[in-house]
């Protein structure tokens, strides 16, 4: 594939590595990229360096943060008696949407699954439970979204956290099943956060 010049076929390949990005969308993306005034594309490519490089999981809780422990963590504001278990970073941002939730979160970054070989030890749920055993947290929402893995994981946690003392809540199924909670519009989410009940 030499179509065109080696810088832009290398930009077309980057494009490519995208999830969701096809070949056409990729040279559609590259041509748009060639058309903008340097300062454009310095300013992009600034962005994604910054992102990157300005960004690290929170020592505590893992969500995506620049400064560590996050902001969520350290704020005075938020109850600390309460955490919000999710699957990823884009459910912290999903639930903050949710302007009622005011306690603190736990990201996972993953869920159970044994068919994709991910078991318990490859998730973070040895530090939700260290969390938890500091004797500050009553109650553990877990928000994983509503699919198999989901349900797995969120019932393995509440084995685990419930002999501790600590109440688990499971979100009520407003979300569809099968539905990313990241999708799920503010009303939806309130209402499976507010309908959750005891597992
Ligand atoms: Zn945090």
């Amino acid at each position: 594939m030499d179509q065109f010049v080696l810088p832009v076929q290398k930009l077309i390949e980057e494009f490519e590595k995208l999830p969701g990005i096809g070949r056409k969308t990729a040279q559609r993306l590259a041509f748009h990229v060639l058309n903008q005034p340097e300062e454009n594309v310095a300013e992009f490519a600034k962005a994604l360096i910054d992102a990157k490089r300005k960004t690290k999981a929170c020592s505590v809780c893992a969500n995506l943060t620049d400064t560590d422990p996050c902001r969520i963590c350290t704020s005075p504001k938020r109850d600390h008696s309460t955490i919000c278990v999710v699957q990823s970073p884009k459910d912290v941002a999903a639930m903050e949407r949710v302007r009622e939730y005011n306690g603190l979160y736990h990201v996972l970054n993953g869920l159970i699954s044994p068919l994709d070989g991910t078991g318990p030890d490859d998730i973070n749920i040895k530090s939700l439970i260290k969390r938890v055993s500091g004797g500050k947290v009553k109650e553990v929402i877990l928000a994983t979204n509503p699919n198999v893995e989901g349900e797995a994981t969120a019932v393995y946690i509440s084995k685990i956290l419930k002999p501790m003392g600590v109440k688990t809540t499971r979100i009520a199924q407003g979300i569809a099943v099968g539905g990313d909670l990241e999708y799920a519009d503010e009303i939806t989410l309130y209402k499976s956060l507010e309908g959750r009940r005891e597992i």
